[in-house]
């Protein structure tokens, strides 16, 4: 496949002195995390159109980390035809204990206390569902050893944390030195735009997720914890399972999706009069101001699964 970077994009990539020796390597996979979503999209037709043009001989696979039942429904298909359209091997990981779902009513379950989704603070969302599956992908693919070179589309325009993360690291989570595996992240889209990730899409052929039809402006989980209102009324709207699944969690657990948003508020008319009833019991309770003893007030270790 013939892929394309717009001539404004070229001086903006990430492309340390190391990663030409390693990409040159036979004895190195480069593993393109993809979500769906336009950035990583953007990303790996970049790298495809680097590819030709440094003639690296790595081996160029991509990789998705599925929600499970968090998805957009939509986007387990559309990572597949994307797949086909670049025409790489896809692996789809899942956590092998259940999805996001599932670990965010155990956290209800057990921990009563503490609210049950996941947050800016406490993200073990993304910790447990994308870093520690592609680590568990990683080391099934390395078992006999090998370089692996992980890229992934984030961009320091999406907030002051992705601005701070460096553009190259070891991945010593999974790195072997005695089984022979060396493992590292690349963000080679760091500098990007969001304006030049369009730029970059548009010269390969202008398809994208459904979700920026309907006017996302980020794909991420049909409805994330740090998503905007705009995507998480556009999330309700096309995925109203998820809503309502979460909606019920936020009435059992009484804790808010997001610190100050109930999911629950946003289209109410989808609700039982049952569960309007408990949501506004819940909005109406008087807010309690805790004053936690020391000991208890030092941050806890949650397990998951
Ligand atoms: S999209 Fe949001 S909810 Fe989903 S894993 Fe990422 S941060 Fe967590």
């Amino acid at each position: 496949l013939q892929t394309a970077i717009p001539a404004q994009i070229l001086p903006k990539l990430v492309i340390p002195s190391e990663t030409h020796s390693l990409l040159q390597s036979p004895q190195t996979t480069l593993l393109i995390s993809i979500s769906g979503g336009k950035d990583s999209d953007a990303m790996s037709y970049i790298l495809l159109a680097l590819r030709e043009q440094y003639c690296w001989q790595c081996a160029v696979k991509l990789l998705h980390c599925d929600m499970g039942r968090m998805e957009w429904h939509s986007t387990p298909a559309y990572v597949e035809d994307f797949a086909h359209q670049v025409d790489l091997p896809l692996t789809v990981v899942r956590h092998e204990a259940g999805d996001l779902l599932a670990a965010i009513r155990q956290r209800m379950r057990e921990r009563p206390d503490v609210p049950p989704f996941p947050s800016a603070k406490a993200r073990y969302c993304t910790s447990t569902f994308k870093r520690q599956t592609t680590d568990r992908a990683i080391r099934q693919m390395t078992n006999t050893g090998g370089n692996v070179v992980v890229a992934m589309g984030l961009r320091a325009e999406e907030s002051r944390s992705r601005a701070q993360k460096e553009t190259w690291t070891s991945r010593d989570s999974v790195c072997a030195p005695t089984k022979g595996r060396w493992v590292w992240d690349w963000l080679p889209i760091h500098a990007l735009t969001v304006a030049d990730v369009w730029a970059t899409i548009q010269a390969n052929g202008n398809t994208f997720h459904e979700a920026y039809s309907h006017g996302n402006q980020r794909l991420s989980c049909a409805l994330c914890v740090l998503g905007s209102l705009n995507d998480l009324l556009n999330g309700a709207l096309h995925n109203p399972e998820i809503y309502l699944e979460l909606c019920r969690i936020e009435l059992e657990s009484g804790y808010s999706f997001q610190t100050n948003r109930w999911l629950c508020s946003l289209r109410p008319e989808l609700l039982s009069e049952k569960e309007r009833q408990r949501f506004a019991e819940l909005q109406n309770r008087p807010k309690q101001v805790k004053s936690l003893p020391q000991e208890a007030s030092k941050p806890i270790q949650l397990k998951l699964f």
